[in-house]
């Protein structure tokens, strides 16, 4: 399992993000009536989204801003890359972007000369570590106190504190530095109203709204299904992710931007790009069965609810989504067959499709692909499972279909790992970087049920 820290901050999420998202929605009168509106608008977008596309494009060019579509995450790098060059941009400030992590967008910057800086805490955190996110909106969750201030000190030279504030602010002074040198702010986007031609960009650090103000250009990297039709249409988006996300109200910053700096305006940058990234959403679109993934909204509400996410953590799901939306979106993004074990990493208890603000079928969904990848023969089930792989589930079957010899081998195997440790520690060093074998039970679980002293309404006592 995952090591006792990491353990301790992903129980947090529950005990944190989870129980504020009930709270907020059951605060919320209309809720229900709110999230069967975000799914009606998501559906009537996706089912529509070439005329919606369309709108959007010709607003933003009418308000003197450029768009580009793009259809692979190379090509989106490309474009940003080649107006860097052309413009002289050698630094750039980022607020948070899981597209532009889809496009390993920090690393092809920096091989071309341009100096990229995240701006987010959580982001800057991960940058700084050279990791990748953990979760949708937590990226540095995995992180301790202790581990950011080790860090801090070792990469940006900060005193030795485990002050949140001191912390904090050491960080923010490293910014400003960045903030005022950069001739590039690279955003991602909330949502992209198609009447307006507007980006929305909600947060809660107030970082969104300088990358977009202070250098002198401005690129939005957005999925191309974050559109939504009108204004009206926002005021229900803007309410339901973020009490999914954190049980918020409203996030801190909401921002909107529609195009450059205008002749009346006192601030602002001189040029707006919108990139507009297809990268393997098609074919999501095209599948009727695995459409309304593109409804989500990326609160990571699923991740916060989903029991597996929370014992195995961001990292185990190997790529940009984790969690149980990320197990839909990653085969789908970079393809079935290298995505194929994430399917199977659910129980389908149901915990995300309950918690997410679009009541997107998870479940289902994780179902049709499990099905797809046997039926093509594309993951190796029984059939093609080894030999030993099958005597092993065969020894399995038996044993578990036997309780008494089930209850017996339980303890035998708790008394032999916990007089020689080295039983349960039979992992990889690279496996144990992260995780920890802590000692078994010295009860099996029906010994420990059987002492328990539960009201006659749990258990009858004979
Ligand atoms: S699937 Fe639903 S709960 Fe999960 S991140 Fe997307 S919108 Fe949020």
């Amino acid at each position: 399992m995952l090591n006792s820290q990491i353990q301790k901050n992903l129980s947090g999420l529950y005990e944190g993000f989870h129980s504020a998202r009930i709270q907020a929605s059951s605060d919320t009168a209309d809720w229900e009536e709110l999230q069967s509106k975000g799914r009606e608008i998501k559906e009537e977008v996706i089912n529509n989204l070439d005329k919606y596309l369309e709108l959007l494009e010709s607003k933003i060019l009418s308000s003197g801003g450029a768009v580009h579509f793009a259809e692979t995450a190379e090509d989106a790098t490309q474009y940003v890359i080649n107006l860097a060059k052309k413009r002289d941009v050698k630094t750039v400030v980022k607020s948070k972007s899981m597209l532009s992590e889809e496009m390993s967008l920090n690393e092809e910057l920096t091989k071309n000369g341009i100096d990229p800086y995240e701006t987010d805490l959580g982001e800057y955190i991960v940058q700084l570590a050279e990791e990748t996110p953990y979760h949708i909106i937590a990226p540095a969750i995995h992180k301790s106190r202790s581990e950011v201030s080790k860090l801090f000190s070792e990469k940006i030279g900060t005193s030795d504190t485990e002050n949140i504030e001191t912390l904090t602010s050491e960080a923010r002074d490293q910014l400003r530095d960045k903030f005022i040198q950069a001739d590039m702010g690279i955003t991602g986007g909330n949502f992209l109203v198609a009447e307006t031609g507007t980006l929305a960009l909600v947060s809660n650090e107030g970082n969104g709204r300088m990358c977009t103000s202070m250098p002198r250009i401005h690129v939005a990297i957005v999925g191309m299904e974050k559109i939504i039709p009108s204004m009206e249409d926002l005021g229900t988006f803007l309410r339901l992710p973020i009490r999914s996300a954190t049980g918020q109200w409203i996030s801190s910053y909401v921002t909107m931007i529609s195009g450059p700096r205008k002749s009346i305006d006192v601030d602002g940058p001189e040029e707006f790009h919108l990139v507009i990234v297809d990268n393997g959403r098609s074919k999501m679109l095209a599948n009727p069965q695995l459409r309304e993934a593109l409804y989500c909204l990326r609160c990571g509400a699923c991740l916060n609810a989903c029991p597996v996410y929370r014992k195995v953590g961001g990292h185990s799901y190997g790529w940009v989504y984790p969690g149980p939306i990320g197990s839909i979106v990653s085969p789908m993004l970079t393809g079935l067959s290298d995505g194929k074990n994430l399917p199977f990493a659910s129980s389908l208890c149901g915990a995300c499709k309950e918690a997410c603000p679009v009541k997107i079928d998870i479940p289902r969904m994780l179902l049709y692909l499990r099905n797809e990848l046997v039926e093509g023969n594309d993951y190796p089930h029984q059939r093609t499972s080894k030999l030993w792989e099958r005597l092993l589930s065969k020894c399995g079957a038996f044993i578990l279909a036997n309780s008494k010899l089930t209850n017996t081998l339980m303890k035998s195997a708790s008394l032999i790992a916990n007089i020689a440790p080295f039983v349960r520690k039979p992992f990889p060093a690279s496996w144990k970087k992260t995780r920890e074998s802590p000692a078994l039970a010295k009860k099996t679980f029906v010994e420990q049920w059987a002492s328990l002293e539960l009201d006659g309404s749990l258990r009858k006592k004979d």
